[in-house]
């Protein structure tokens, strides 16, 4: 089979269409809107919705962030023979990618990735925060080999205060990550901000934008502490 670049398909889209770009800090936001999200979501909200129920649609509800996380990768042209004829299809280039959950709530999101891209590395990131000084503290770390190569998703379905995001990020770029994007399902103006304020670079993919925190930075009107939501540890 003939391989070949096309400089016309290596610019692929940057969006499908069905999300909104919201300007609240110095970064991007994506917010990916479409009729099964919000029925989705509203679903999720709902205090009375099963834990069964809860973790299939945090895997479906990542699957629908991560496609429009991925609209811009590029391209390349190849021939491919079908039963009737010869044409031209597109491939993804070379793009190689590591899902990266924030330990312990984002490990739900990863299956639903997958499911789109079967082939990805998954890395785990911990981080708690100090009682005392509320510092975000490193308890472990562990990526995929050539991070710096890597397209990163890192996950975390809640953006509340974006400390841990921040965090995360800043562990990711130490061990040489360049290319991260951020995807959750629900995020808070405060935790928007405060991530593109230390890394403007990292664009974030959510399914709402929702009010605000709450005075235990609990998202409002989110949908309460998703790691007890999906673990059944409430
Ligand atoms: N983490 C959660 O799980 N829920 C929130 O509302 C905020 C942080």
């Amino acid at each position: 089979m003939t391989v070949k670049k096309n400089k016309a398909e290596k610019q692929s889209n940057t969006d499908s269409g069905i999300c909104v770009r919201k300007n609240i800090s110095k970064g991007e936001l994506v917010v990916v809107e479409h009729p099964l999200i919000k029925h989705k979501i509203t679903l999720l909200r709902n205090k009375d919705t099963r834990v069964n129920v809860f973790r299939d649609l945090v895997e479906e509800v990542s699957t629908l962030i991560g496609f429009e996380a991925t609209a811009d990768f590029p391209l390349y042209e190849v021939e491919v023979e079908t039963p009737v004829a010869k044409t031209f299809g597109c491939k993804i280039e070379g793009k190689k990618v590591a899902i990266v959950p924030i330990l312990r709530a984002g490990v739900s999101m990863i299956n639903g990735l997958l499911r789109l891209m079967p082939l990805a590395k998954i890395g785990h990131i911990g981080i708690y925060r100090n009682p005392e000084t509320f510092e975000p503290v490193e308890y472990f770390c562990k990526l995929p080999t050539s991070i710096s190569k890597r397209a990163v998703l890192l996950c975390d379905p809640m953006l509340a205060t974006g400390g841990s995001a921040v965090a995360a990020i800043d562990m990711i770029k130490k061990r040489g990550a360049k290319n991260i994007k951020f995807l959750c399902i629900i995020a808070a103006p405060e935790g928007v901000k405060m991530l593109h304020e230390h890394h403007p670079d990292v664009k974030i993919y959510a399914a709402t934008l929702d009010e605000r925190l709450n005075d235990h930075a609990y998202i409002v009107p989110g949908l309460g502490d998703a790691g007890d939501r999906i673990y059944g540890t409430l």
